[in-house]
């Protein structure tokens, strides 16, 4: 496995490695959730290119950017493990050099959900990875469902800017408890990490009343608050029943949807989501 820093160096790689190329763009401190997009890569492409960069224009101003854990020795056994081909860890300075002023938005779908409460956020995911793309041109691109909104705004934007490459949405992987996998899940002490486990328990409150025959959005939302109360040291920011393609939010009766939640565990914001009615 190669380790490259620059874009000079990564196309020299590129250049020489075996077609189709996986791309999974991550933000580093991985784990098994990165790793099954990684496996996942391996297995339908010949050659596989992980990104590691934690992204500073995704963070808001009052986000964890400073704090956001990293071990980059530790990812790169990871990665070597699962047979990666190429990791790239671009600087701040090439992805952002001094001047820089070219911004990807894809308009409305950014302002939902996520978007709502991290103004700016998927300004900075979009033109970080469109930027990630031009780079590696790859020719399938590897996400999690985990960050449902995400994948609905990079569909749209590899869509809209004629990307001549495929994403890949790879399902949640999840702990024994069902807390999300992620790297924020290390800011979270014991009390908050049992207290975590709230956020797919109302989850799959609501999933197994819509699978019993509930339909109504409202009362979906409600269940997921309902059992989201019962936790003191959980603070819901929303909890939504949305359309999953349009992400708009849905009232009165639901077929295929998707329900989210950004709830604070202490200062640790955690998001997570299932699709129902597929
Ligand atoms: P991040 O490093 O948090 O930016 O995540 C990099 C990629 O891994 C994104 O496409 C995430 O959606 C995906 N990912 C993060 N956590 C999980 C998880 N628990 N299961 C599956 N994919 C995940």
């Amino acid at each position: 496995m190669k380790v490259v820093t620059t874009i000079a160096e990564l196309r020299k790689i590129l250049a020489a490695l075996p077609k189709p190329l996986g791309l999974v763009p991550t933000m580093g401190y991985l784990h098994e959730g990165h790793l099954s997009l990684v496996r996942r890569a391996r297995g339908e492409c010949v050659s596989v290119v992980v990104s590691i960069f934690v992204n500073p224009t995704q963070f808001g101003e009052n986000e964890d950017l400073s704090a956001y854990p990293r071990d980059l020795d530790r990812d790169f056994d990871l990665l070597g493990a699962e047979g990666a081909d190429l990791v790239w860890t671009p600087t701040q300075e090439e992805i952002y050099p001094v001047g820089y002023q070219t911004w990807v938005t894809v308009e409305n779908l950014s302002q939902m959900l996520e978007g709502h409460h991290r103004p700016g956020h998927f300004r900075g995911v979009t033109t970080v990875v469109a930027k990630l793309f031009n780079a590696t041109q790859p020719d399938k691109a590897y996400f999690g469902q985990k960050d449902a909104q995400q994948a609905v705004v990079i569909r749209r934007m590899t869509e809209d800017l004629n990307f001549p490459l495929e994403v890949v949405v790879c399902p949640t992987l999840r702990e024994p408890d069902g807390l999300a996998m992620s790297s924020r899940n290390t800011y979270l002490d014991p009390k908050q990490r049992q207290a975590a486990t709230v956020v797919y328990r109302s989850l799959a409150a609501a999933v197994q009343a819509f699978e019993t025959g509930e339909r109504d959005a409202e009362v979906l939302r409600n269940r997921m608050s309902e059992v989201l109360s019962t936790e003191p040291l959980a603070e819901p920011q929303y909890v939504s029943v949305a359309n999953p393609e349009t992400l708009e939010e849905l009232n009165g009766s639901v077929e295929r949807s998707l329900f989210s939640m950004a709830v604070y565990v202490g200062k640790t914001r955690l998001i997570d989501n299932v699709v129902v009615g597929d």
